[in-house]
């Protein structure tokens, strides 16, 4: 697939901005108003909310898009909405919303996927797809996918974490390898951060816009109340237009490479060192998988069960406690502890098996 630009290239970042919900027609527009010198590229409003529980505020539906309309004329702002089904789409269609976005529990389903696709089939109309509220990575591309086959091309995909269950940082977990590994598979997509929510509150806004930018992204989208706390959805993460102007203006923009000489020299030598490092990694890794086998012969014969959970409490509790010595992250100790385990018993299961038809051939 191969995309066409929303926004202009020479402007990075881009910024969408706007309320989570457009409640009156007032608060629309005093957002809009106080938002329009702040280099703000994009107005959102949501006007039909998924609420997670019922009984929520479920957004004023098709009135504000005539709020919209005005947003528009008496600012000159871009306007986008959330459409979740083909009603939507038409009604967005014939108000002139300049772009749609595709919200998280729209593209985990491809029946609505599918249906929003065939209601724009025709149109040539800019699309946001945020990232399914799980981390499926194929849903994600399926879901462009669609609407990529409906002929649209101008389609950016905006990520926003992903659901999770218990206690955490942020209110969706970012997952940052995923919007990583979807700009890798396609360099001419722009990809948005939605940090708002990201984090679900005010205080790390401003550090995982920072990280967003350093991480190459496209540009940010940022929920905008003129009075937060009051807010009739998502009241925890909105911010003032001041404090939006405030962070923006204190963003830093890195370049995303240089070609300075000393800098090209420096990189190349540490580059070359890292190179060696993982090739010894490797190189390791490989032999203690060769121990492991043999360990796994020797319990073959023995008739003992791959699976030692004291031995591996032991081992990984050592193990965390040189790493953390060592300023390495207790994340990335377990995700590399957990890797590690799980090829063992890889291995140790295809030596059982290995053994097992070798046992079998020679019997018959
Ligand atoms: C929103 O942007 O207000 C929204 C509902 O977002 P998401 O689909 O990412 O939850
Ligand atoms: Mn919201």
């Amino acid at each position: 697939m191969h995309f066409l630009p929303i926004f202009p290239r020479h402007k990075r970042p881009v910024f969408i901005a706007g309320p989570c919900s457009a409640e009156t027609e007032e608060q629309v527009l005093a957002t809009a108003h106080a938002l329009a010198g702040k280099g703000v590229d994009l107005f959102r409003a949501g006007i039909w909310k998924p609420r997670t529980r019922p009984g929520a505020f479920e957004g004023v539906g098709s009135p504000g898009l005539a709020w919209l309309k005005r947003v528009k004329k008496e600012t000159g702002l871009n306007v986008c909405t959330e459409v979740a089904n083909a009603q939507h789409v038409q009604e967005c269609l014939k108000s002139g919303v300049d772009v749609f976005w595709i919200g998280a529990r729209t593209t985990v389903n491809p029946f609505f996927m599918q249906e929003i696709a065939d209601a724009l089939q025709g149109s040539d109309v800019p699309i946001l797809v945020k990232n399914p509220v799980n981390p499926d990575y194929k849903l994600w591309v399926g879901a462009i996918e669609r609407l990529y086959k409906a002929g649209l091309r101008r389609i950016a995909a905006v990520h926003r974490g992903f659901s999770t269950y218990g206690d955490s940082k942020y209110r969706n977990v970012p997952r940052w390898q995923m919007p990583i590994d979807l700009a890798q598979e396609f360099p001419d997509l722009e990809l948005i951060c939605d940090i708002s929510h990201i984090c679900g509150r005010r205080d790390i806004l401003a550090e995982t816009a920072q990280k967003a930018l350093d991480l190459n992204f496209d540009g940010l989208m940022v929920e905008v109340h003129p009075s937060p706390d009051a807010a009739w959805s998502d009241a925890a993460q909105q911010i003032t237009p001041e404090r939006f102007g405030d962070m923006t203006a204190a963003l830093l923009r890195r370049s995303t490479t240089s070609n300075d000489p000393d800098f090209l020299e420096q990189i190349e030598n540490y580059r070359c060192r890292i190179d060696d490092l993982d090739e010894e990694i490797i190189y390791l890794i490989a032999q203690r998988m060769q121990l492991v086998r043999e360990i796994g012969s020797v319990k073959k014969e023995k008739n003992v069960a791959i699976l030692q959970p004291e031995r591996w409490r032991a081992l990984a509790e050592a193990c965390r406690r040189r790493a953390e010595k060592n300023e390495l992250s207790r994340e990335f100790t377990n995700l590399f502890l957990e890797a590690i385990h799980q090829e063992g018993i890889n291995q140790q299961e295809q030596v059982m098996r290995e053994e097992a038809i070798a046992v079998g051939n020679s019997g018959r």
